[in-house]
């Protein structure tokens, strides 16, 4: 029996508990955590993303402040509102909701953010801690990615992990999580040579590619943990659906467990983006707390 791995599940488990330490944090410091979005723009997709984030917030009891510019604003401007954010003692988390207009360097502003406040992870300072296996705040899908497969199993130590995809946001730090779990780890990319074939060796088999249905049924070894984190939008008898990146029919035959996508990676996003603000308004507030 392969196991579908819940991620709407798993993801309303985790909000409560961040439900639960932000009213702790309410309690022992009477104060209420706070995530601050910056959108720069119009991009419609964006706009949906950054009301989820907004309600998903709130809905945890944390307070969730928009700042909505417009497209034309410069990077200075970008720069100082992120400072002012910095210096906010009111601000838990800053989120600066990619991609940003062509004329703002999403390199120079993100690096602005406080490493403390850096909810998205995606600071040089968060990529440097969780490179030297330091505290710090990790992105919020590899972290997502790894909750789930400890729900399958909590025994990763020695297991072969490989993750086919190496970008910033997802594919090298969800190596790195890995590897800090003590799984043998193999980055794959579009340079891999046989793909298939290291994707055969794999007890757990991460896929973030931006490819529909790239990885093949018989890609999976038997029982392995598959991880989809690919969200993409196709055309498909007519209709628009989203899919994978693995062929999810064909390798459920194999698999010992997977993600459904949508419906599994997806909603951890979410859910570990509220773990990071409440974790960040813990260890600001110096609270205890675990979650
Ligand atoms: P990127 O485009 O930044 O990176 C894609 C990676 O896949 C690259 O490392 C690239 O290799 C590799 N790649 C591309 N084509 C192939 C191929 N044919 N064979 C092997 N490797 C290949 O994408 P992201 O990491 O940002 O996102 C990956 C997927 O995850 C997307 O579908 C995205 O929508 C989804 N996503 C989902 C999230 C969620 O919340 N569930 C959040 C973020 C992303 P190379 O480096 O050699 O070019």
């Amino acid at each position: 029996m392969t196991t579908i791995i819940d991620g709407k599940a798993v993801a309303a488990v985790l909000r409560e508990k961040v439900a639960s330490v932000v009213a702790q944090i309410g309690a022992q410091q009477g104060v209420q955590p706070a995530l601050a979005v910056v959108l720069v723009g119009e991009d419609p997709a964006s706009q949906i993303y950054v009301r989820n984030k907004h309600a998903a917030t709130e809905k945890s009891g944390m307070r969730s402040i928009a700042h909505k510019l417009p497209a034309e604003t410069s990077e200075d401007e970008v720069v100082a509102l992120v400072r002012k954010l910095n210096e906010d003692e009111a601000v838990d988390g800053i989120l600066v909701q990619l991609p940003l207009p062509d004329h703002i360097s999403p390199d120079r502003v993100i690096n602005e953010i406080h490493p403390d406040k850096d909810v998205d992870g995606l600071t040089e300072a968060n990529a440097g801690r969780l490179m030297l296996g330091k505290d710090g705040l990790v992105p919020c899908t590899p972290q997502g990615s790894v909750i789930l497969v400890k729900t399958v199993t909590e025994k990763l130590s020695g297991l072969h992990a490989v993750v086919v995809g190496r970008s910033i946001l997802v594919g090298k730090p969800l190596s790195m999580l890995l590897l800090a779990e003590n799984c043998t780890v193999t980055m794959a990319h579009s340079r891999t040579k046989d793909l298939a074939s290291v994707c055969r060796e794999a007890d757990i088999l991460c896929a973030a590619v931006g490819v529909p249905r790239l990885v093949k049924g018989d890609w999976v070894k038997k029982g392995a943990i598959v991880i989809d984190v690919g969200i993409n939008r196709i055309e498909e008898n007519g209709k628009k659906r989203l899919v994978g990146d693995v062929d999810f029919d064909a390798a459920k035959e194999n698999a010992g467990a997977i993600t459904p996508a949508p419906g599994g990676v997806g909603p951890m996003t979410i859910a570990c983006l509220l773990r990071n603000t409440a974790l960040a308004a813990a260890r600001r507030r110096g609270v205890a707390v675990t979650v």
